[in-house]
């Protein structure tokens, strides 16, 4: 049975901390592909990327190709909805699990989104729907959602991964390229490359 995982985020841009989770998570539950998504809008954080859902696509595709091409993939499966609403992994993750009867799906993220899952759009559809896989990050404690009162039967759906401490978010890193500091060692190669050669990141939009 193929098992797959959708990696959801922002991606803006992606980096060293979104590969490392996912190369732990495919080791950890022997995952034959990990699908990078970025959200062309995402429902709990204020609108205002900083490139644009093209561009953060493109990003994951070189991440993908230069990380993992066997296991990670980058996917459009959260491209911009033709009424301009969010994308909401609930109806993700219906499409994945519709396109793929046969697989067993998962789904990735990391502790400090875990945390905020009672805010979600229909968290226990969202655990039907799929096995969570939730990893370490460094500064957030790594535990089931406070608040939500979870059955036995769900907490055996969410997997918790506590070997990643990478501690790298996109937010510093658009910080640092914004004031001209260079961020190779945060981020992949090529994508490095991507972002000057497009000028990304050189305005703070805060
Ligand atoms: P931002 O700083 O813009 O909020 P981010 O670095 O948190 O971005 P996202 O694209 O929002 O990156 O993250 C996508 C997913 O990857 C989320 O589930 C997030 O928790 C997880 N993630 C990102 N960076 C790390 C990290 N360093 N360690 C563990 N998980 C991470």
């Amino acid at each position: 049975m193929m098992r797959v995982a959708l990696f959801g985020g922002s991606f803006d841009p992606p980096h060293r901390g979104h590969l490392a989770i996912a190369t732990a998570a495919s080791d950890a539950f022997a995952l034959d592909r990990v699908l990078f998504a970025p959200a062309a809008r995402q429902p709990l954080k204020r609108d205002g990327h900083s490139a644009s859902f093209d561009q953060r696509l493109t990003m994951c595709e070189l991440a993908c190709a230069d990380a993992d091409p066997v296991r990670f993939q980058a996917s459009s499966v959260d491209a911009p909805l033709a009424d301009g609403s969010p994308n909401y992994t609930v109806r993700t993750l219906e499409l994945l699990t519709a396109q793929r009867p046969h697989a067993r799906v998962f789904n990735l993220v990391g502790a400090d989104t875990f945390q905020h899952l009672g805010k979600w759009r229909e968290p226990c559809r969202l655990l039907q729907l799929a096995e969570w896989i939730v990893v370490s990050r460094p500064g957030v404690p790594l535990h089931y959602p406070e608040g939500l009162a979870l059955t036995a039967a769900q907490r055996s759906r969410i997997h918790l991964l506590d070997q990643v401490h990478e501690d790298v978010s996109a937010t510093e890193l658009r910080h640092r390229l914004a004031l001209g500091r260079r961020c190779d060692d945060m981020l992949p190669e090529p994508v490095a490359a991507y972002i000057a050669e497009h000028a990304l990141y050189r305005t703070l939009i805060q």
